[in-house]
């Protein structure tokens, strides 16, 4: 797998490439495909103060010429989506489709920010005092910190970096350790825009490389106005209580344990396609990934086979190449997790089809059908792999129970013809999560809407919708154009 050239054309010193300490495996066959630098402290304190500078003269360009640079990294990842996508499949193990719809995403995301950039809307509202006008404006924030996952490298960034910057905010952003080498090639990406930008000012957005002690300082640091992290309930178990000490403001976009309703009336055919891409693709390492499935038991026996049956037909192999639907998982942890969460299903009484190893380099597998009696144990957890716990229900009350009855709030989905169910779904007393369809699996969200989750998903939202106001400064402004000063509230202060 040559490398090279891909990264030359992304606009990486090949140099930059060699004698790091940071190796980096591709899942792909896990070879070493690079050897990354890392920032030490002292390199993420200098990052740091440079973002805050650049903060404080990006924030008076107007908001329109802050889009154009948004724009202009667009027109970067429009022209080298091929590469960038290939890379994307090389470093996570993702297939070469959804490596170039991630980057699809952020080409997407660009083009809502830089029309968002026109926009930045406040409000009016009526003062009680004469001759005084109130309204709500919005301010850039600050130097803004973005932590990414592995199985999202890029895409993540996007959604925090084209709103932060047209917002008016400098960025520094630490990705996976998994995936360094994308963000070196998305980040040279950016600095070509920036260049062609002409004016932007050093340091407006940086790059970090390191584990989680990288990650940390960003955290701890209260010039680091917003942190947007992406990860495991685990690690926004331990950055959220630290940002929120220093009264810092964080955004959380955690684990997911997303589930599905096979309805009675569900069209099958649709149902069994979307179970199977939101199921077992991307090898189930999708945070909106689905991993509970109820099905109710009037159609369980015609259903449940069919899903078997196209299980086992689903190609696994090569993300590079065409055909492939079903990628390696990212590591043998990954592999290791899988099969420890196979076994405590098997002690709950699982019947079990799939999650065997395929070929011995990478960590490919079978993606896992596990029918369980009950919802209960292990089925409550999110593991990170392609495993589908099937479970039968009686009435769409009690699969709304089960479904809400785990600590995740990420996504959710019906499949069903009866627009009473669906409605009943979509209703206050239906799905809690924070994305609910119908008659789609509970993944491959569009940019338009706000992403995001509740409980210990985080109750972040990035991307669409008004969640750009999370990356700006709410101020209520009241103005007095009278001669007058009358006092809120009828207060009399006269002296
Ligand atoms: P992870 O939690 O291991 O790592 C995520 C990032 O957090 C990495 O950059 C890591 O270095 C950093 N990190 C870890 N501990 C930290 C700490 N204490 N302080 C600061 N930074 C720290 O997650 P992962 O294995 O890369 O990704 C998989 C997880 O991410 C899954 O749980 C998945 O559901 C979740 N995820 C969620 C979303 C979402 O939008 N809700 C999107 C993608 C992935």
């Amino acid at each position: 797998m040559n490398i090279t050239d891909i990264i030359s054309r992304l606009g990486v010193d090949e140099a930059a490439l060699k004698n790091g300490e940071l190796i980096v495996d591709t899942p792909i066959d896990g070879s070493e495909i690079a050897r990354i630098a890392m920032d030490d402290a002292a390199g993420v304190e200098t990052k740091i103060a440079q973002s805050q500078d650049a903060f404080l003269q990006w924030r008076s360009v107007p908001a329109p010429r802050r889009g154009e640079l948004v724009r202009l990294l667009g027109e970067e990842l429009r022209a080298h989506k091929e590469d960038l996508g290939r890379l994307v499949t090389i470093e996570c193990g993702k297939i070469l489709s959804e490596g170039l719809g991630e980057v699809q995403e952020m080409i997407d995301i660009c083009d809502f920010a830089v029309g968002l950039s026109r926009q930045l809307y406040g409000l009016t509202i009526a003062s009680e005092r004469p001759g005084h006008h109130m309204r709500e404006a919005w301010q850039p924030l600050g130097p803004v910190g973005i932590i990414s996952a592995f199985n999202f490298p890029v895409a993540v960034w996007s959604w925090n970096a084209a709103l932060a910057l047209a917002c008016g905010n400098s960025i520094i952003w630490k990705p996976s350790e998994k995936t360094p080498l994308t963000a070196l090639a998305t980040h040279a990406l950016l600095h070509r825009a920036i260049k062609k930008f002409g004016d932007a000012p050093a340091g407006l957005s940086s790059l970090i490389i390191g584990g989680r002690e990288t990650g940390e300082q960003l955290v701890d640091d209260r010039r680091v106005r917003l942190v947007s992290a992406t990860g495991s309930t685990r690690m926004g178990r331990e950055v959220g209580p630290r940002v929120a000490n220093r009264f810092g403001r964080v955004l959380l976009e955690l684990g997911g344990n997303n589930a599905g309703i096979i309805a009675p009336s569900a069209d099958t055919e649709l149902a069994l396609r979307g179970v199977c891409f939101s199921a077992a693709g991307t090898a189930g390492q999708r945070c909106t990934t689905l991993r509970r499935l109820f099905v109710h038991s009037s159609i369980y026996d015609e259903f449940v086979p069919r899903l078997k049956a196209a299980y086992a037909s689903l190609p696994v192999g090569d993300p590079l190449e065409t055909g492939t639907l079903v990628g390696p998982l990212v590591d043998k942890a990954a592999f290791d997790r899988m099969h420890y969460a196979l076994d405590r299903a098997k002690v709950q009484g699982a019947t079990i089809t799939g999650g065997e190893r395929v070929g011995d380099s990478g960590w490919y597998v079978r993606p896992s059908l596990v029918e369980l009696p009950k919802h209960d144990g292990i089925v409550c957890e999110e593991t990170f792999a392609p495993i589908l716990y099937v479970m039968k229900y009686n009435d769409l009350d009690e699969a709304i129970e089960m479904q809400n009855n785990v600590d995740q709030g990420l996504s959710s989905c019906i499949f069903t013809r009866d627009v009473l169910e669906a409605e009943r779904f979509l209703s206050a007393t239906g799905s809690d999560c924070g994305i609910a369809n119908v008659n789609i699996g509970p993944s491959g969200a569009e940019i338009g809407g706000a992403f995001g989750g509740e409980k210990e998903t985080g109750g972040g939202r990035e991307s669409g919708s008004d969640a750009w106001k999370a990356y700006m400064r709410r101020q209520t402004q009241t103005v007095n154009y009278s001669t007058e000063l009358p006092l809120a509230q009828g207060v009399k202060f006269n002296i």
